[in-house]
């Protein structure tokens, strides 16, 4: 029997460089399209062993596994509450990303196994206006966002990139959707009235990033929500670039 586009099933993929980012940038969006029957998995490029006190004096290969066990089983919670139907770490080396073939490679590995129609990833360029926090610039996010959109258009849907993986039994698969978090232009916006609340409940699990008290970084979010939301008439949103395939 074979599956047509109509009957393909409602799967998103969201390709992020670190542990906690996806709550930041999309996890409101994430609960949305939970709640409405997309099955979401979350890949996460690196290992997240770098997000230790900045002031840390021991750095070493056993406090980088200490930290990197910690924040997985956070963004396994985290996960859980956004209604994530699986977490993939890739653990490459956290703060070493770099948009290499290989990362791009195993990126196609992910969007071709879920047959992800809608692929969620970060922005590889810098956007300079204006309530842009340093943290965007972080250059694993523009790596992850770079090798993910490299992976999306043409590989995922052309056997002949990576051989290997149509060797594996991986068949091409178009993604349709591209949604583009901190884009330079922001063209879509997605309605997370309704789940705001559980897009913090998510981030509460990162408690070694983020502390225990959360109340002023919700407020943050919120204004930032309130302000993405304006521009589209609603009243809080998250924003993206979008680019049908
Ligand atoms: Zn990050």
């Amino acid at each position: 029997m074979t599956t047509t586009e109509e009957e393909r099933p409602r799967t998103v993929l969201v390709v992020v460089a670190h542990p906690d980012d996806a709550e930041f940038g999309c996890g409101g969006a994430i609960a949305a399209w939970a709640r409405e029957g997309w099955e979401v998995t979350l890949v996460i490029c690196t290992d997240g062993a770098s997000g230790g006190p900045d002031d840390a004096t021991d750095v070493g290969p056993e406090a980088r596994q200490r930290i990197s066990q910690v924040r997985k089983a956070e963004q396994q919670a985290a996960a859980a509450v956004l209604g994530i139907k699986e977490v993939v770490f890739l653990d490459f080396p956290d703060g070493l990303l770099l948009p290499t073939l290989e990362l791009r490679r195993e990126i196609v590995r992910q969007i071709r196994r879920t047959r992800a129609y809608r692929v969620v990833c970060q922005s590889p360029e810098r956007v300079w206006t204006p309530n842009y926090s340093l943290g965007r610039f972080h250059p694993d996010h523009l790596a992850a966002g770079e090798a993910t959109i490299a992976a999306v258009y043409p590989a995922a849907q052309n056997g002949w990139d990576f051989p290997e993986l149509l060797a594996e039994g991986l068949a091409p698969s178009r993604v349709r959707e591209l949604y583009v978090m901190g884009a330079p232009h922001l063209n879509h916006a997605v309605d997370v009235s309704e789940t705001f609340e559980t897009k913090l409940a998510a981030l509460r699990c990162h408690v070694s990033q983020l502390g225990e008290d959360q109340s002023e970084l919700a407020e943050r979010l919120r204004t930032w929500s309130r302000e993405r939301g304006e521009a589209f008439g609603l009243p809080l949103a998250e924003t993206f670039h979008r680019a049908e395939n």
